[in-house]
């Protein structure tokens, strides 16, 4: 992930352009040190170096930063930093190969509890998207592994973890364990046919069932609105709430200028996690059947 999937990921709000305070890669956030919700955007995170200065208070680090906006400690905050990669080093020719993490074996009693409690058939998901779990491992322990595939074969994979306090929820492959990189893919694609409904996260698109797919997270990229737009319908069912319906209209605008059709979902609920089955049986009839 890079600074701005960071940011998204955790709703802090930030200003990208069209404000005085920004300038080409950097994005602007309100200053947590010496203007807290002052709505002037002072603190400028800097995309390819991913540190932090204030136009007031001076420097910050990222993670000093995350601390004070997300009320966590230096050290939870210096953990989620550490998968900032920055944007200049993702620029360069791609160079992985599909590799699995340490630690990979079928769904244990804690991952097939967890799905249960999130309201999935477990052998449903199995089946359908191949996932496995995570238990006690070096790294991405207590997750459920999700693979992504294009085309039939796996090309990257993504993991969700099962415990509540995980500093981040979803934590993805490194570079040079992907063929693709995950953020150029859309998570369910091998399951599209003439529309798509697209959403945040797996777990969202598992709950749409075949034909949803998920952008890992609230940001999207070029090569995944390239994807996106090969569909001749497509809908975007992001989280109804104002930082992700506003990608969402971002995100419709940049598709309508295209060829075909596209639709925002705005759910009833908080995310597709939460829909009742009502609400999805009508999002699958409306768009995908
Ligand atoms: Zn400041």
């Amino acid at each position: 992930m890079n600074v701005i999937d960071l940011l998204q990921e955790h709703r802090i709000d930030y200003l990208s352009e069209g404000h005085e305070h920004c300038r080409p890669g950097w994005v602007q956030l309100d200053c947590p040190f010496c203007s807290a919700g002052s709505g002037r955007y002072r603190l400028g995170v800097n995309l390819t170096y991913a540190y932090a200065n204030c136009w007031s208070c001076g420097s910050h680090s990222l993670p000093s930063v995350l601390a004070v906006f997300l009320r966590i400690s230096f050290r939870d905050a210096k953990k989620l930093v550490q998968g900032v990669r920055s944007e200049r080093i993702e620029r360069g020719p791609h160079q992985g190969h599909y590799t699995e993490p340490p630690g990979v074996v079928g769904l244990l009693g804690a991952h097939k509890t967890y799905l249960k409690g999130r309201g999935y058939n477990y052998p449903d998901l199995e089946r359908l998207w191949h996932i496995r779990g995570i238990g006690i491992a070096p790294r991405l322990q207590w997750r459920v592994y999700i693979p992504i595939t294009l085309h039939g074969a796996p090309v990257s994979w993504t993991t969700r973890s099962i415990s509540a306090d995980a500093p981040s929820k979803y934590m993805s492959a490194r570079p040079e364990e992907e063929t693709i990189p995950h953020k150029h893919l859309l998570y369910g694609q091998d399951y599209c046919r003439h529309a798509c409904v697209v959403c945040e996260g797996p777990l969202d698109a598992w709950t749409i069932g075949p034909g949803a797919v998920a952008t890992f997270g609230l940001s999207y990229t070029s090569e995944q609105v390239k994807r996106i737009a090969q569909y001749p319908v497509r809908a975007i069912c992001f989280d109804n709430e104002p930082a992700a319906q506003r990608v969402a209209k971002d995100l419709v605008n940049v598709l309508s200028t295209l060829p075909g059709e596209t639709f925002n979902i705005t759910l009833d609920s908080k995310d597709p996690g939460e829909a009742t089955q009502k609400e999805i049986r009508r999002i699958r009839k409306t768009i995908l059947e």
